[in-house]
């Protein structure tokens, strides 16, 4: 029977780094929110009495606020191998991160995006009122290289941008990110790489990878909701109009003598964090990276979501009933995230069974992604009623995640499917 969900929240804040938590609920759905390490829980905690506001007062509190701010920035900023010169912005997620960016992009971009995109990474572009161009799905990572080169080769003289995943968050499956970085400034184009689904399972360097920004979600990196990044290149954001407009955004604001304004944006970070910031959103953030890279924390993450991963797709690749998703194949490298479909259930139905009867948590329908599940079911439909595409469910996990969950997410399928 399902567990008391607020027993499963409380045990969440527990999930130990390397796993071993035992959490009645399974909770299978860290694509979607990764539970709160303790440690990041414990951080956070320890600063709330002493919250000041931040880069306005010069009070002891607004000091101590602005500074551990200032910290949190510096520690992502080296968590993710940023250059000196970067610009790292706190923002709400990596949908708003996106579309910072977008709306930073010098006028007349074109934007370059695989139609097997997030929705968050789809869409930004032509909602700023740029020109895109969208890349057909690759059924390998090299035609991915190379329909990005043909279409980048292509391309008038002007602005270019390529977004792409660095982890695919239906089907967990790494994107090719340092060819195509390199393949995109072959062409004068810059990249930017929504590491959602990456971030929580391998180290993203910035610099490493050569792309220009990165995205990130602090909820899917074992930090509570609230707080995204989106660092990299100085010049396109410092050149653009702030993102939003208001108090700490700006340097002067006064009358122009013809009972209008005259305002001058502020410089670097602030140019686009207007408004009183999520300093705790940060202060998370920045607890979340410092407990990945402290101890070894991803190269045991890493170790044992292997073994899990291999644990759950043998025993899906058992079940006759279930068959994984997959657009670069079965032997193609992935995070621990695997998605599926099951003859005979509705996936909504089936989600709903498994969390009731076997109180396991996944995640069913459509994933945000709604071109790349069509595709992945080889569906053509583009009704609001998905085509009759709600078919797929997707399990994955990280930290804290015990074997049981992943054994019992199969056993489950087995009894559902037997006969
Ligand atoms: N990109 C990818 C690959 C994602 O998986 C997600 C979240 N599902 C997002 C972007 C959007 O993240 P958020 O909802 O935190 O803005």
């Amino acid at each position: 029977s399902a567990a008391d969900p607020h027993a499963v929240l409380s045990e969440a804040v527990t999930a130990p780094l390397a796993g071993g938590g035992e959490i009645g609920y399974a909770a299978l759905d860290y694509a979607a929110s990764a539970p709160v390490l303790r440690r990041v829980w414990d951080e956070v905690a320890a600063y709330a009495p002493y919250y000041g506001s931040v880069h306005r007062g010069t009070g002891h509190l607004s000091r101590l606020s602005t500074e551990l701010f200032e910290r949190a920035r510096e520690t992502v900023a080296a968590f993710l191998g940023c250059r000196a010169d970067d610009r790292l912005l706190f923002t709400r997620s990596t949908t708003d991160s996106l579309n910072l960016l977008a709306a930073a992009l010098p006028a007349g971009t074109r934007v370059f995006v695989f139609e097997t995109e997030h929705h968050a990474a789809l869409l930004p572009w032509a909602h700023h009122g740029h020109r895109v161009h969208h890349l057909p799905a690759p059924t390998a990572p090299e035609e991915a290289v190379r329909v990005a080169e043909e279409a980048l080769a292509g391309a008038p003289e002007g602005p270019k941008l390529l977004c792409v995943t660095g982890a695919s968050n239906v089907t967990g499956e790494l994107w090719p990110v340092r060819r195509l970085a390199a393949a995109a400034h072959r062409h004068g184009a810059r990249i930017v790489l929504d590491a959602a689904q990456l971030v929580p399972h391998r180290e993203v360097n910035v610099g490493e990878l050569g792309v220009d920004w990165v995205a990130f979600s602090g909820h899917k990196l074992y930090a509570p909701f609230g707080a995204g990044v989106l660092a990299g290149r100085a010049d396109w954001l410092d050149a653009a109009e702030p993102y939003l407009a208001g108090g700490g955004a700006t340097r002067v604001v006064a009358r122009d003598g013809d009972g209008g304004l005259r305002v001058s944006w502020a410089e670097g970070e602030a140019r686009h964090e207007a408004g009183s910031p999520n300093v705790v959103g940060a202060l998370a953030v920045a607890a979340a990276c410092r407990a990945l890279t402290d101890g070894g924390g991803y190269p045991a993450l890493r170790a044992r979501e292997a073994e899990l991963l291999t644990r759950l797709r043998t025993g899906l690749a058992a079940l006759p009933a279930v068959t994984e998703l997959s657009l670069f194949g079965a032997e193609s490298e992935r995070v621990a995230v695997v998605s599926f479909t099951v003859d005979g259930w509705e996936s909504g139905e089936l989600a709903t069974v498994l969390s009731e009867r076997y109180g396991i948590g996944v995640r069913s329908g459509m994933f945000c992604a709604q071109p790349l599940v069509r595709r992945l079911l080889d569906a053509d439909g583009d009704s609001e009623d998905c085509g009759g595409t709600l078919r797929a469910l997707r399990a994955s996990f990280g930290a804290g995640t015990p074997g049981e969950h992943v054994d019992r997410l199969i056993g489950a399928l087995a009894a559902l499917t037997a006969g």
